[in-house]
């Protein structure tokens, strides 16, 4: 039996808090919002980083330039429930986000279409003739359990060899005959000239950015915030009642069962000035480089804030195993290891536990909203 309460004993108090929240990212955010909001609680939210937002959190560089310290952050959901919600606290600006891939000397569309067929290649097949030639090229796989047999079977050996082996081996320190195939079934195919990343219904950015976002919304009276404040160091000194956990899932519990493996990235952060007569230096918001570099993308701000500013910023990324804790590793014994922690979780009934890191899943922000939304209405459910 878990022994929370005794190594956490949680003084309660008419003037303490009736929820305690572990992480001011999307899940703890939303959490607090509708706590205080809506169900009249007194929330306090901790976060160890020394600002709130999580890994969304943004902020102006030293030049002015509105930036994302933890990567490129793009909102995208068919959700209408996640988009009304984030509507409360945020005007939008449209934007649709589009990557090319460096490859064989040309900047090429991703996620592969009918464009970057005809330009690897130097043909000119229309949408019905790349359907056959994709017939033509796919490997017959019986069974399709990994990443790489996610790509072979559907665009064949060269294209999987040019635009995602590299690309796959760089990211996770893993061959795509290792990984899941969940992690590439994810990028489409298109045999249209769509050559938007996303396409879902809802596409845009928070218009002052995503940390104006939880700012506003965090400002209700019945929310307190303590940044750069790690929840072991105040855990047994606050009254509170219930525990909201958003952290990684395995570190909660002391890594009793072992240690969860996570991807981490180092971002290098550049300010430059565009050639005379432009604006940017790229000429979409990303630029992937699955074969040369060590870096695996690049990414220019001002794409996707539609900043106004004389000088631009990117982020290049590299991809790291130790670090902060980014991507949950999505290989079959790190789910078996996670559902140890989880059948843990569940047998606490005064910590409640949601997110990314919590739940060792590869989330987009619009689901780990949803997840919050959803989560909340359980809490608080008679
Ligand atoms: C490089 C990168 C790019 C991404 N791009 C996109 C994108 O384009 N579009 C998209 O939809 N999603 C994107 N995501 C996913 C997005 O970042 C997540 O879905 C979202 O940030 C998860 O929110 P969260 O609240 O679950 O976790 P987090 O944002 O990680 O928040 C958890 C918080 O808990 C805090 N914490 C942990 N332990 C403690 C502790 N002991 N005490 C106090 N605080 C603690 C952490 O400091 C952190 O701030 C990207 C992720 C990465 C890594």
């Amino acid at each position: 039996m878990h022994t929370f309460k005794s190594q956490f004993p949680a003084p309660t108090g008419a003037t303490g808090y009736d929820t305690l929240i572990v992480g001011a990212g999307f899940a703890g955010s939303v959490i607090a919002e509708r706590l205080a909001s809506q169900a009249g609680q007194r929330v306090l939210v901790v976060d160890k980083r020394p600002h709130i937002g999580g890994n969304a959190h943004d902020r102006h560089d030293d030049a002015g330039l509105l930036v994302h310290p933890y990567g490129p952050h793009i909102f995208h959901t068919n959700s209408a429930e996640v988009f009304g919600y984030l509507s409360q606290f945020t005007e939008w600006r449209p934007y649709q986000h589009r990557v090319l891939a460096s490859v064989d000397g040309q900047l090429l569309p991703m996620p592969i279409n009918l464009d970057t067929v005809n330009r690897l290649y130097g043909l000119s097949l229309s949408s019905f003739e790349m359907d056959d030639f994709l017939a033509r090229v796919a490997e017959r796989v019986d069974g399709v359990r990994t990443s790489e047999d996610v790509v072979v079977s559907r665009v064949g050996r060269d294209l999987y060899t040019k635009f995602f082996r590299g690309y796959t081996r760089k990211q996770w320190g893993l061959d795509p005959s290792e990984l899941d195939a969940s992690v590439t079934a994810r990028v489409p195919t298109r045999t249209s000239r769509d050559d938007r990343y996303f396409t879902d219904t809802h596409q845009a950015m928070p218009l002052h950015g995503y940390t104006r976002m939880f700012e506003r919304m965090l400002a209700h009276p019945n929310i307190h915030v303590m940044t750069g404040t790690d929840y072991r160091d105040i855990v047994h000194l606050l009254p509170w009642k219930h525990m909201v956990y958003t952290g990684p899932i395995d570190t909660f519990f002391d890594h009793h069962h072992g240690q969860l493996p996570y991807r981490s990235l180092a971002f290098e952060h550049v300010t430059v000035q565009p050639p005379a007569g432009q604006a940017t230096v790229q000429p979409v918001g990303t630029v992937n480089h699955p074969n040369d570099h060590l870096y695996t993308r690049v990414t220019e701000f001002k794409h996707l804030t539609g900043q106004r500013h004389e000088a631009t910023s990117l982020v290049y990324e590299y991809s790291r195993s130790q670090g902060d804790p980014y991507y949950p590793v999505p290989r079959a014994e790190n789910t078996q290891l996670y559902r140890r922690y989880e059948a843990d979780a569940e047998a606490l009934s005064d910590v409640t536990f949601v997110g990314r890191l919590a739940s060792y899943k590869y989330y987009n922000m619009d689901q780990v909203v949803a997840q919050s939304l959803a989560t909340f209405k359980r809490m608080v459910q008679p």
